[in-house]
């Protein structure tokens, strides 16, 4: 494989383990291998189906999750490899004696040949990383990263559009705790001719950190009015409102059904656009617009599966 994790985050340097923990290690021409592998491997072939025989992926999940991790089972599983896990481990594992993150990465990097991490707090996937002895995947990291979400949100894209680039993406809802929206929009300033609609209450605006990084690299516009942005979006990405990540319960009742994509607002939408979500949505897609068929959000979720299985692949070296 000539392809690298080149850029890696602070403090791991020349590491010979790949671990992905944040969207800015991926390179364009890693970005299209992976894109190449994953539209390969959504054909059936049941030469994948032993292509990870042998080998082990361990889940540590701090935080809930549906999509994500189960996404990532039926990735291994569907390559011939086999998963274990700690669900709810915040809980169900020695850190509910007080083992600490670190401690519990090391021991289970000697049971499994790869570890998918989620964490409630920025910067855990990096920590842990440092002291993992198998490739680490960033499955989310409080309000910091989800860069596997970014991957198949651009494989969604290119396969409901044909292209990744020359597109007006509206990034919509909580620009400010959204993980996902702040690995995407990093992932898009890669591709020629994008412009980013970053549209939120100032409230939950894009942090700067993701803003100096899209410097000079793509056109940005933040707006507040998402009925007044749609008519010229090619994609709509909506997000939820992260209630997890607000102190308080008012700022967040406040701000909920901020923004709502309902049948007027789709009537204003292009009709080659697409509407994402990462999923779950609440109130801010509502379920009448799900029979539309620029509702791509489900085949999104789908996505999941053939991004995810390139990526364990070429995570363990068999890509
Ligand atoms: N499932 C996505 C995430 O884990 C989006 C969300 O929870 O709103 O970040």
């Amino acid at each position: 494989l000539s392809d690298t994790l080149t850029t890696s985050p602070a403090g791991l340097g020349e590491a010979v383990i790949p671990h992905l923990i944040d969207a800015s290690q991926l390179e364009p021409s890693l970005i299209l291998t992976l894109l190449r592998r994953a539209e390969e491997l959504r054909q059936p072939d049941q030469s994948q189906a032993v292509a990870l025989r042998g080998k082990i992926m361990a889940t540590l999940f701090y935080e809930p999750s549906t999509r994500t991790r189960l996404s990532f089972e039926s990735a291994m599983l569907r390559l011939g490899g086999q998963v274990m896990g700690a669900q709810d481990a915040a809980r169900a594992s020695s850190a509910a004696k007080g083992e600490s993150l670190e401690d519990t990465v090391r021991v289970v990097g000697g049971y499994a040949d790869i570890i998918v991490l989620r964490h409630p707090e920025i910067g855990a996937a990096e920590r842990a990383a440092r002291v993992s002895d198998v490739p680490l995947i960033n499955a989310g990291d409080g309000a910091g990263q989800h860069p596997t979400q970014a991957l198949l949100d651009l494989l969604t894209i290119k396969l409901e559009l044909g292209r990744l680039d020359n597109l007006r993406i509206g990034l919509v809802g909580d620009l400010k705790h959204g993980r996902t929206v702040r690995s995407l929009s990093v992932l898009l300033s890669h591709f020629p001719g994008n412009e980013l609609v970053l549209i939120a209450p100032p409230e939950l605006a894009m942090g700067e950190d993701v803003l100096r990084q899209l410097q000079g690299r793509v056109r940005t516009r933040q707006e507040s009015d998402l009925s007044a942005s749609a008519g010229s979006l090619d994609v709509l990405y909506q997000t939820r409102i992260q209630a997890e990540r607000f102190s308080s319960r008012e700022d967040y009742e406040r701000l909920r059904g901020v923004y709502v994509v309902d049948e007027a607002l789709m009537r204003r939408l292009p009709e080659h656009a697409i509407v994402l979500h990462p999923l779950p949505r609440l109130d801010e897609i509502d379920p009448g617009v799900d029979t539309d068929p620029r509702a791509a959000y489900f085949r999104q979720a789908k996505n999941g599966v053939y991004m995810r299985m390139a990526l364990l692949q070429w995570l363990l070296g068999a890509g």
